[in-house]
């Protein structure tokens, strides 16, 4: 299943995502080949490891690729093999946060 949302604050990510990083682009400690977490104040979508796994592209609500990415979890079930994904982009164009989660055994 596949889920979108747009909405004017973060869904996902930390409500102070802007403030609370240093940097744009925060891997989690405990990241592994099974599984990973990127937090941050945001990096663009070309900058991001997770680009292409993903499948991550721009703005929901107005189109735009003018957008940062400031939040972004992948996972593999070791039992079923499936994938579980997430992630969040603000945009710079007209400051909405859109959301996707892929979820692939439902
Ligand atoms: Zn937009």
């Amino acid at each position: 299943m596949f889920y979108e949302t747009v909405q004017e604050s973060p869904r996902i990510a930390q409500k102070d995502y802007a403030t609370a990083f240093s940097k744009g682009l925060v891997p989690d400690e405990e990241n592994t080949w099974l599984g990973m977490v990127f937090r941050g104040s945001g990096v663009p979508l070309e900058e991001h490891p997770c680009k292409d796994r993903l499948h991550m592209h721009g703005c929901k609500n107005c189109g735009s690729d003018n957008v940062l990415v400031i939040y972004a979890q992948w996972s593999v079930s070791t039992h079923s093999g499936d994938s579980y994904w997430d992630y969040e982009i603000i945009c710079n164009e007209c400051r909405m946060f859109t959301a996707r989660s892929f979820n692939e055994n439902d």
